[in-house]
């Protein structure tokens, strides 16, 4: 086989032949379990706007949208082109020692359309990268070490951004973590009371939370704003998953005209889908002290960051959300979808309430429901309340084929990401997919319900 140039194809059919049996062994056993377990252990072959096509040729509705990463939609094909170009015009990338300049065309892009007065930015190549930056940023600009951050948060998992996570669970057994107080979300009394001690260098705060699915309230981030500056700390919203028109506007933070951040974080979504890259967008004075003279021109910076191809796939991410006007279909598809499934909460017990904006939605499921459901399945015990969610995502990807998630292992909300291209047709199915499977669920007997304990009691196994 020596010297013989691999193929694309090749690669993907030996790797195919073997993923069974190697991502198990070589990659994650539990992950492998959990998708065994709950049937989502599928071969896709192709990705097109919102859809995703199995090796039998089926095809699905993707509503988990790689986490939100596919906003403009799967394999775009003025993604595609301008990206193919890029790699056959041999431009270098990571020369270094250069003045980039698809960075500082992307930067001043990203500083024309923020609010407030981010003139800078730090590319890096994912959202917790960024939120580290920001964290690093804020100590040296304000001389404090702690972060304030909110229950339920979740800002990425290194050291650094872990310590600003909600989520008692993914922190459990990684500490001791960096300085970090925890408050409710959405809660100014609770912000300006921790603000007061005047021992927090950053308040990091989603618009809409990845991991609750709720909102801010309206003018809770613009008071946020106003109560940072006030006590010295400085406001660093996080726009990994909303940014780029996710909830309606290109930025959520946008909802609140009152609301000024000193940073603001993205990532996923800039990505295009295909090429990996974060964004820490920073008010000049801030930026000025950590880069503050030339032998700290590089204080902080990464091999990776900057990319030919990761700057290309942000500024053309950016262009295809203005041509085809993403936010406002977002906003146009979320509320009518938001609507639909109000009143599928109205109609069905085991569904309690809608939470988000735009196409980042939540239905939360009814605890005393999945309470008196786990309690009359015989065997099942508390790890099962974890896998009850998962029941409903299953049953959609089964009879439906629509992909779906919880909004995290440990919570019974059922989450929608789909790419911003979704159209109206899919939207209509998804609807009609979700009250029919509430409906199976609290039919007498449900099927489903019996197929939802045996996967738990496989998990056991
Ligand atoms: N911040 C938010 C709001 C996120 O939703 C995520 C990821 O889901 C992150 C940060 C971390 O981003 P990444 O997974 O790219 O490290």
């Amino acid at each position: 086989m020596r010297g013989e140039r691999s193929s694309f194809t090749k690669l993907m059919t030996d790797a195919r032949e073997g993923v069974a049996r190697d991502y198990a062994t070589h990659v994650n056993p539990q992950f492998a379990r959990l998708l065994d377990c709950t049937g989502f252990d599928r071969r896709y072959v192709r990705g097109e706007g919102a859809k995703l096509w199995d090796d039998a040729g089926t095809e699905y509705l993707d509503c988990i949208g790689g986490y939100a990463v596919h906003a403009i939609g799967r394999n775009h094909p003025d993604m595609i082109a301008t990206l193919t170009e890029a790699l056959h015009s041999g431009v270098p990338s990571w020369v270094q020692f250069e003045r980039n300049p698809l960075a500082a065309l992307l930067a001043r892009r990203l500083a024309e359309r923020t609010p407030g007065d981010l003139q800078h930015a730090f590319f890096s190549n994912s959202g917790t990268e960024a939120i580290e930056c920001a964290l690093k940023l804020a100590r040296r600009a304000t001389n404090r070490s702690a972060v304030l951050h909110c229950a339920m948060s979740f800002h990425g998992l290194t050291l650094g951004a872990l310590a600003a996570n909600g989520n008692e669970h993914l922190r459990d057994g990684f500490g001791p973590l960096g300085e970090s107080k925890s408050i409710p979300f959405d809660d100014l009394a609770a912000l300006e009371q921790a603000l007061a001690s005047r021992q927090c260098a950053a308040f990091l705060v989603e618009p809409v939370q990845g991991k609750s699915c709720r909102s801010a309230s309206d003018g809770y981030l613009g008071e946020a704003a106003r109560l940072c500056k006030k006590h010295g700390t400085l406001l660093v919203i996080d726009e990994v998953q909303t940014g780029v028109g996710r909830t309606g506007k290109f930025l959520a933070c946008e909802h609140d005209a009152a609301c000024q951040p000193d940073m603001l974080v993205l990532s996923k979504a800039l990505s295009g889908g295909l090429v990996p890259v974060g964004a820490t967008l920073v008010r000049s004075d801030i930026w000025a002290k950590t880069f503050d003279s030339m032998s700290h021109a590089l204080v902080h910076a990464s091999t990776f960051q900057s990319g030919v191809l990761a700057m290309t796939a942000a500024l053309t991410t950016i262009e295809i959300h203005d041509r085809e006007q993403l936010s406002a279909r977002a906003a146009r598809l979320g509320s009518t979808l938001r609507s639909a499934f109000e009143s599928a909460a109205q109609k069905y017990h085991v569904a309690k309430e809608v939470r988000g904006r735009g196409l980042m939605l939540g239905i939360g499921l009814h605890k005393d429901f999945a309470e008196r459901l786990l309690a009359s399945i015989p065997l099942l015990g508390n790890l099962e309340r974890v896998l009850f969610g998962q029941a409903f995502t299953m049953e959609l990807l089964a009879e439906h084929r629509i992909l779906c998630q919880v909004s995290d292992s440990h919570s019974n909300i059922l989450k929608f990401t789909p790419p911003l291209v979704i159209d109206d047709a899919s939207c209509a199915q998804l609807i009609q997919s979700v009250n029919a499977v509430f409906a199976k669920f609290e039919s007498p007997g449900s099927a489903s319900l019996h197929g939802a304990a045996r996967v738990v009691l496989r998990a056991r196994q």
